[in-house]
């Protein structure tokens, strides 16, 4: 079958998202993407949203081999947030326009469930925004409490579907569980995103065309993948990073085969190439999410090696950002670009 005869397919079986992300010559690689942009534009028009992200605390109870902020990583510099703190930045998100804002940790339960909730329902009831948590696997009951108070989605991240690589990766976490986690979260009424890493050691295109599976099976709302970027003093710091055209060529299989759902254009894209999001808009994406994380801790929430934009003050990522939009013909969109599952 050719490539344009595959495309029009409506649904994929594993062989064919496997034969799309190996897809490698200059032809095809564009015939893909175009199709990717086509979905994206279907969906979204030629708005991309924007979600603000408040990075509050990097410790971390975890250990997962790829990253940073690990526990036993003892050379970064450790901070938290004060509640005041990040109401502050949630102001700035506000007022720059933003309407959703990301609050994102490692795992740290100094902030217990009511902490949290707290902060949710303070900015809930101060701006009207949308509100992400990420902040890790917690127990259900904070699920139900932050729920209940008003924040909206949830980003956990499964980050490969390959169980036996997952189980290897994470010492203290298990699989089955983290997908638990995620359907619990999905039932009781957050819109979810998960998403992998891409250019793990060991990892295949099958599990990457299982990754994509997955997204669909949990009805994601929104689906990120982010490249492998190894981060100094883990058990990783010496496997090289993900290739550019892997991790392009599955954010635009993953447009194909998912749809409607959010794609974002990561910081860890423009990490690995300095057009990067430009280039995830052009294979399919549709959100972007700039760090507002203030000084001095910005440069310190460091879960990979080289982070672009730590240094840059916040407010000045916006105007950099829309001409970067611009330039590949997409503007910023400030709704709250709640998952087209509930809105249509
Ligand atoms: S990936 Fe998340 S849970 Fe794992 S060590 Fe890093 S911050 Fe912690």
């Amino acid at each position: 079958m050719n490539l344009e005869t595959l495309l029009d397919k409506e649904e994929f079986t594993k062989d064919d998202i496997v034969t799309l992300l190996n897809v490698k010559n200059e032809r095809e690689i564009n015939v893909l993407y175009k199709k990717a942009e086509s979905i994206r534009e279907k969906y979204f028009r030629d708005e991309i949203h924007l979600r603000g992200i408040i990075e509050f605390s990097n410790y971390c109870r975890q250990e997962c081999l790829y990253c940073g902020l690990r526990k036993s990583n003892k050379i970064i510099e450790r901070f938290r947030m004060t509640k005041n703190e990040i109401l502050k930045v949630a102001k700035v998100i506000y007022e720059s326009g933003i309407k959703t804002i990301v609050l994102q940790s490692g795992e740290d339960p100094f902030y217990t469930a009511k902490i949290i909730a707290e902060i949710v329902e303070e900015i809930k009831s101060k701006f009207d925004v949308a509100i992400t948590l990420s902040v890790g696997e917690r127990p259900f009951t904070d699920y139900d409490l932050w729920r209940s108070v008003g924040a909206d989605r949830y980003l956990l991240k499964h980050e490969t579907a390959n169980k036996k690589l997952y189980n290897k990766i994470h010492p203290y976490q298990n699989y089955d569980n983290k997908i638990k986690h995620l359907k619990y979260l999905k039932a009781i009424g957050f819109q979810i995103g998960s998403g992998n890493i891409i250019g793990l050691p060991n990892q295949t295109y099958e599990d990457i065309a299982d990754d994509i599976i997955l997204c669909n099976s949990l009805d994601v709302d929104m689906a990120s993948f982010s490249p492998f970027i190894h981060a100094d003093n883990t058990p990783f710091d010496n496997v090289k990073n993900c290739e550019l055209r892997l991790l392009l060529n599955t954010m635009a299989v993953a447009r194909i085969v998912l749809k409607n759902v959010h794609i974002p254009a990561t910081t860890a894209l423009a990490t690995l190439d300095e057009e990067g999001r430009e280039k995830g808009i052009l294979a399919g994406a549709n959100v972007i999410m700039p760090s507002f994380t203030p000084s001095p801790y910005r440069k310190d929430y460091l879960i990979y090696k080289d982070k672009k934009c730590i240094t840059e003050n916040p407010q000045l990522c916006l105007p950099c950002l829309n001409i970067r939009l611009l330039s590949v013909g997409v503007k910023a969109s400030f709704s709250k670009g709640d998952s087209l599952k509930i809105t249509c």
